[in-house]
């Protein structure tokens, strides 16, 4: 499996193809089956231990968090709770009927809903009359409506009278990514646990743990650079390390889960950083031409910059944070040679120049002009007296605009401080990089690709390339898209990063993207569009065939209608 997927065609594009039997085997091998085995969340897993031992149990909870941080697994886990055959238990036996029928995901009284795709009053009336039945073999009937904020308003208030009083045997879990959808009335009926989102240490510990298990060879940094990736999500770290093993070929090693994610190695950004504090100039073109030479991603070199940033400036805030740092010396030093003001300036530039990638001719040049702007914005002020002087060289590189200090009051030339306003708090002490720019969600199935496509707006080859292919499978971050043969140039190395950084963009999501040509089954947005002005001309067709005048003439003169000049006629009579 895994030699065939390196012989595909040899880009990094390519190979997430058979990964997915992989992904699926880990997560699903790996899905903690305990409370004690739940990485993190202890909050929660101590007040729903003590609840369950007390025998003091809620009839609704309500789960909310990001995705990927454990919400069907908690709710997986009290179902067993309450329904194990030891009694209701903090500790599930685990080997009983119940227990393992749950965990295979096959329990008669455990109702899995997703509201994502049942979003109807019609779904939820139907669940609701079969709540007020007994449970089939348990001691309770679970509800786990997973992203219930999809409900609509109709669904939720069909709920309400079944949440305000449940039947003895029926237990509520709600899991939602975004709870501010929720209503108040259902809200205020749910006992709620906020699952926070883990930290790249515990994920990384949970991969290490795993692979030590699974026997696969690794090293520190592959999986600390996997577990930064994860942003928080477990699960997308598992997923993010099933691709890292196909692709190592069984390992997981730093320099190749590096060219997998595309990340850029630090070295660079600490010399760019490092020019930067120096207004050399030079010295950050030279490692920009490097960068574009060594074709890696300035998207990700954008992000560890910015990530360096944010370093920087918990460190100047708060100095003891500098030991949570691999890089704690290096951050330490430049903390102390620019200010903060001109740190969370350097920081928007470099979440803007992001943003601005997708609109950019190309790639380097986006990266370059970021690098530019961190030149010129930086405010002349705000560099430390032991770096002031600076070298003829880089006063002629840097623009006037240098001049114009203090951050605070953007100068007229920039629309940095327009775009992203500074916030009004001082350094985010622990949030990662927020994503730029307004979020839609990922289709929920391949069928809804077209339209995400089309709504999307893309422009250039980005829109060529997307408007081409069919989504044929979405595992939280990794999409894989069918390519016809007819358009394999569109997979080109350059066209997918901007079809990436587009649907980045848009999602507000890191994605990875692999594209299999060939497999391809005409259903994406040219092929549907297409389709569709066929049949709008056979419709077309078929109305004028039908016209009496028509078919007499066809009848007495054994005629032929020639398709091709059939021009459907506007309202004012003219042809469009
Ligand atoms: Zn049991």
């Amino acid at each position: 499996m895994r030699a065939s997927a390196c012989a595909f065609a040899g880009t990094t594009l390519s190979r997430i193809g058979d990964n997915w039997m992989s992904y699926q085997v880990l997560a699903r091998k790996w899905r903690p089956m305990s409370f004690a085995e739940l990485s993190g969340q202890e909050h929660v897993v101590t007040a729903l231990t003590n609840s369950l031992s007390r025998g003091r149990i809620h009839h609704a909870y309500l789960l909310t968090g990001t995705r990927g941080v454990g919400k069907t697994t908690i709710a997986r886990i009290l179902a067993k709770s309450l329904n194990c055959v030891t009694g209701v238990t903090a500790t599930p036996c685990g080997v009983c009927a119940a227990c393992t029928e749950i965990d295979a995901g096959r329990f008669v009284d455990l109702l899995e809903l997703d509201a994502a795709s049942n979003t109807g009053i019609d779904n939820m009336r139907e669940i609701l009359d079969n709540a007020r039945y007994a449970p089939t073999v348990g001691r309770y009937k679970v509800y786990l409506i997973d992203e219930v904020h999809m409900l609509s308003r109709a669904a939720f208030n069909s709920m309400l009278k079944t949440l305000e009083e449940p039947p003895e045997h029926v237990k509520f879990v709600l899991a939602t990514t975004d709870p501010q959808k929720i209503p108040v009335t259902v809200l205020s009926r749910c006992l709620q646990f906020n699952l926070k989102p883990l930290s790249p240490q515990l994920i990384g510990e949970r991969i290490g743990h795993i692979l030590a298990a699974e026997g696969i060879a690794f090293d520190a940094g592959g999986v600390a650079l996997l577990a930064r990736a994860a942003s928080g999500s477990l699960r997308d770290g598992l997923s993010l390390l099933d691709q890292a093993i196909a692709y190592g070929g069984g390992t997981v090693a730093e320099s190749v889960v590096r060219t997998m994610l595309g990340a850029v190695e630090r070295d660079y950004v600490y010399r760019i950083v490092g020019a930067l504090a120096a207004s050399d100039g030079p010295a950050l073109m030279a490692e920009s031409d490097a960068l574009a030479a060594r074709g890696l991603a300035a998207a990700s070199a954008l992000d560890e910059l910015a990530s360096l940033f944010h370093r920087i400036a918990v460190v100047q805030a708060v100095p003891d944070a500098a030991t949570n740092y691999d890089d704690a010396e290096r951050v330490a030093a430049f903390a102390s040679q620019f200010s903060p003001e001109s740190v969370q300036l350097a920081y928007q530039i470099c979440a803007q120049g992001r943003v601005d990638l997708a609109l950019a001719p190309d790639e380097a040049t986006g990266f370059t002009m970021t690098l530019l702007r961190l030149l010129a914005f930086e405010p002349a002020a705000a560099v430390s007296p032991a770096i002031a002087p600076r070298s003829e060289r880089a006063a002629a590189t840097a623009p006037a605009s240098r001049q114009v200090a203090p951050v605070r009051e953007a100068p007229p030339a920039s629309n940095i401080a327009a775009v992203m306003p500074l916030p009004a708090s001082a350094a985010p002490v622990t949030a990662a990089p927020p994503p730029p720019g307004p979020v839609v969600a990922l289709p929920a199935e391949p069928a809804a690709w077209p339209e995400f496509v089309a709504a999307l707006k893309l422009t250039g080859m980005a829109a060529q390339l997307a408007a081409q292919t069919e989504l044929k499978a979405i595992n939280n971050n990794a999409l894989t898209l069918a390519l016809p043969v007819a358009h394999k140039h569109l997979a080109d190395k350059v066209f997918a990063d901007k079809l990436k950084s587009a649907l980045e963009q848009a999602t507000g999501r890191r994605l990875l993207l692999a594209f299999e040509v060939g497999a391809a089954t005409e259903s994406s947005l040219a092929a549907t569009e297409k389709r569709e002005r066929a049949e709008a001309r056979a419709k077309g067709e078929a109305a004028f065939r039908d016209e009496p005048f028509v078919r007499d003439l066809l009848a007495t003169f054994d005629g032929q209608v020639k398709p091709d000049s059939i021009t459907p006629l506007t309202r004012d009579g003219g042809t469009k």
